[in-house]
């Protein structure tokens, strides 16, 4: 590992875990928290849950733990390249989609609907409730007891509301703070991932063409340049030359102006990075570019009929999920029966954004399904 900036943040000085525990051997902190990350069971969900397209859709398509680990990889790239801590990077981008409900955004939209007299529910807030409190694997505390930059790190938004109960943690939501550079990094390596996944599998799955994607000027950019150095070249090779193209432009401009800016601001450490306006940022031409291809690909992807209607078909098997728990909580397995016993809606939240796609269609059946099905 190159040598850590000043402004990184350090793993011997970090704010510590909520409940005290000896420091780990052989391995730094962050890495003690990436490893819980990748053993817990909201990790091994995440390869059933949807990204865009529903996970049976077809093999190719990214699901919400292959976005993750291409999150991983761009924000560790990032990271070494800034001297910034790799390891908490990777920490934070395999944990920020681990509070996704099923069936992507809709899964979202509709349980925070469902939530909305009771707290609401928003993802982001749920991965930290998954590494806090859901994950059950220590005998001395609930949850994963992650160190406080893991947890800054998932917690990339906030409510003031919900800011004012997390204490320490929702600090700099009402102090106009920033996180680590390290979260910021992975934030917008989250970005970077998904803009470009989507338009490969948007292609991929037929739902877009690439004459609707002449009209984006960064895919535009790269796609005249890989037909001028490959005049022959066709199908997906052509796509993969592209996208590959497009990412890489966007984490060199990342990196050239982020530097800029770490360079002016000149932090003497962590605490500094904090106090100030974030750092981690594309330069406005690629801020540009980059708003442009998220807006074609939500007018062009996300809001296509055929996602449409795979999001409206999610929200009903979420609703009536939802309904049913509430009308009877003697419905749900024992563990959220008894959390319900406290705090009802949240246990059947917590129940079902754990689900993946599949089970919660197989819970739907089993509970909806009006044929006989000896199996269920
Ligand atoms: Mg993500």
């Amino acid at each position: 590992m190159l040598e850590l900036a000043p402004y990184a943040a350090h793993p011997e000085r970090s704010r510590g875990r909520r409940y005290a525990e000896a420091p780990p051997a052989g391995r730094n902190e962050f890495q003690r928290d990436r490893d819980r990350i990748i053993h817990s069971t909201a990790f091994r969900r995440l390869e059933y849950k949807t990204q865009v397209f529903v996970n049976h859709e077809g093999d190719l398509f990214r699901t919400r733990l292959t976005h993750s680990l291409e999150v991983a990889q761009i924000g560790r790239g990032i990271a070494r390249n800034l001297a910034l801590h790799e390891d908490l990077v990777e920490a934070i981008t395999l944990a920020h989609d681990l509070g996704h409900t099923p069936f992507g955004h809709a899964g979202q939209e509709v349980l925070n609907e469902c939530m909305k007299d009771y707290g609401g529910f928003e993802h982001n807030l749920q991965s930290l409730r998954v590494v806090d409190e859901l994950e059950q694997k220590y005998a001395a505390f609930d949850g994963l007891n992650l160190t406080f930059e893991t947890r800054e790190g998932i917690l990339k938004h906030c409510s003031r509301e919900n800011a004012r109960r997390l204490g320490e943690l929702g600090e700099r939501f009402l102090k106009g703070h920033s996180p680590s550079l390290e979260a910021q990094v992975a934030n917008l390596a989250d970005e970077i991932a998904y803009n470009n996944h989507d338009v490969d599998d948007g292609l991929r799955s037929g739902l877009i063409t690439l004459e609707q994607l002449s009209q984006v000027t960064l895919f535009q950019r790269y796609f005249d340049q890989v037909r001028t150095l490959y005049p022959a070249l066709t199908g997906r090779r052509l796509i993969h030359e592209t996208v590959r193209r497009m990412i890489n432009a966007q984490i060199t401009d990342l990196c050239t102006q982020s530097r800029r800016n770490i360079q002016e601001a000149a932090p003497c450490d962590i605490d500094a990075v904090r106090a100030q306006a974030p750092l981690i940022a594309f330069s406005p031409t690629m801020q540009q570019e980059q708003l442009e291809l998220k807006r074609f690909l939500r007018d062009n992807l996300y809001r296509h009929y055929r996602v449409n209607r795979m999001s409206n078909k999610a929200g009903r098997i979420l609703r009536d999920l939802f309904h049913a728990f509430f009308d009877d909580p003697g419905l749900m397995p024992e563990e959220f029966q008894a959390r319900a016993k406290f705090d009802k809606p949240r246990a059947i939240a917590d129940y079902i954004a754990g689900m993946t796609d599949r089970y919660a269609i197989l819970e739907h059946r089993r509970l909806f399904a009006v044929e006989y099905q000896p199996s269920l």
